[in-house]
């Protein structure tokens, strides 16, 4: 992946804090990382992607994570919807969508509803089928990419049961409408969906639906908490660059900040955090490529364990640059915003300290 973190250095640049501001990504950056494989890299190659293990695809992750936490999360996005067709569709919707994903097409996933949001149980979208058709109707709310993606892949009730519809955006009935100014991550592309009456045929439900809305949720989910979690991580190395170079540059008191025992003490802080948040990752990533039945509750321990470090460490990084990073744009100020939005997306930290009590519960 030394190539990838070349393609992606040059088409970021120093240009995210402008994105940012902008609230929008160039499109030709999304098409041209797709282009490359790199939106989804662990889409296998018999279906034309990289095929990377997680541990390579979340290291990468973590790259565009420092970089562009914006851009990370069109990554999570598009990957979650690639995992979510690797396990749920059938073959013949895996050969016509994997291709397409790896390569050409942006993809969306939407779970959210205004009444549904950590308790994805009551979720009312719903879908019927008739004969050969399927309606699609409901309504879902901060879809991240969904304000430029091709294909909203949408959780919705099946009589008693759920599935995932293959939407593509432009199809009569869809209605996308941006959020404005989120806090963070504001170049993503977040969106809110109306379907009404959305007519598509029924080769539309990954899997021919009617699976368990747990099953579909969590499956998704995994991808999404492991992509949060190295995202998380590049989060975190951002801040330690920032802080490690204006406390080893500026001097108050006569010495550099550095060697102001208290300042020490938040770089401290920031190592330990990166550090910590690697060694979980990494963990997770390795019971992802070795099919651990572990690798579940270490993906959420990874998600917990680093969007909490990311949060509270990009706020150290603010205190160390103070006047100098307390400008909307800069890196740290970003990083600040951004890690925030990590302790709610994907399975909030509340969830996930729940889902890890249930674990040590249970387990005994
Ligand atoms: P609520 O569920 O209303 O929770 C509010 C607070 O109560 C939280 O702190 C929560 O942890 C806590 N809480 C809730 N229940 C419990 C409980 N039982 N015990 C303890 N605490 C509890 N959705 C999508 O479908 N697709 C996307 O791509 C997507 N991207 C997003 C990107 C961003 C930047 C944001 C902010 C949101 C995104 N979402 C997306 C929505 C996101 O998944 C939800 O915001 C999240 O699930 C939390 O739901 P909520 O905001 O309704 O909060």
């Amino acid at each position: 992946p030394a190539d990838a973190a070349t393609v992606v250095a040059r088409l970021v640049g120093d240009r995210a804090g402008d994105w940012d501001r902008a609230g929008r990504l160039p499109a030709e950056v999304v098409r041209e990382l797709n282009a490359a494989g790199l939106l989804a890299p662990q889409i296998p190659t018999g279906y034309g992607g990289p095929g990377w293990s997680s541990l390579d695809s979340g290291e990468f992750t973590a790259r565009v994570g420092s970089l562009c936490s914006s851009l990370r999360s069109v990554m999570t996005s598009q990957g979650m919807a690639a995992w979510a067709v690797e396990r749920l569709a059938d073959r013949a919707q895996a050969r016509s969508l994997l291709p397409r994903l790896a390569a050409t097409d942006t993809a969306a996933v939407a779970f959210t509803e205004p009444q549904a949001g950590s308790d994805l149980s009551a979720m009312t979208t719903t879908v019927t089928v008739t004969g050969d058709t399927l309606r699609l109707d409901g309504h879902k709310v901060w879809v991240t990419a969904a304000d430029h993606a091709d294909l909203l892949l949408t959780f919705a009730r099946l009589g008693d049961q759920a599935a995932v519809v293959v939407v593509p955006r432009a199809t009569p009935g869809v209605r996308v409408r941006r959020r404005a100014e989120p806090l963070g991550c504001r170049a993503a592309g977040h969106a809110d969906v109306w379907f009404d009456a959305v007519r598509l045929p029924t080769s539309s439900l990954l899997g021919a639906g009617g699976q368990s809305m747990s099953l579909l949720v969590t499956t998704a989910l995994s991808y999404g908490r492991i992509s949060v979690a190295w995202g998380c991580v590049g989060i975190l190395r951002a801040c330690l660059t920032a802080a490690v170079e204006h406390a080893g540059s500026r001097h108050q008191f006569g010495r550099p900040l550095a060697h102001h025992q208290l300042v020490a003490r938040h770089l401290a802080d920031l190592w330990s955090a990166e550090q910590v948040a690697t060694r979980v990752c990494e963990h997770a990533s390795r019971c992802w490529d070795t099919g651990s039945p572990d690798m579940v509750t270490a993906t959420v321990l990874a998600k917990y364990v680093s969007a909490r470090h990311a949060a509270r460490a990009a706020a150290d990084a603010v205190q160390v640059l103070a006047s100098a990073g307390a400008v909307d744009g800069h890196p740290v100020a970003r990083a600040y915003r951004d890690a925030k939005l990590m302790e709610i997306i994907e399975g909030s930290t509340e969830m996930c300290q729940l889902m890890l009590a249930d674990h040590v519960v249970n387990r005994r």
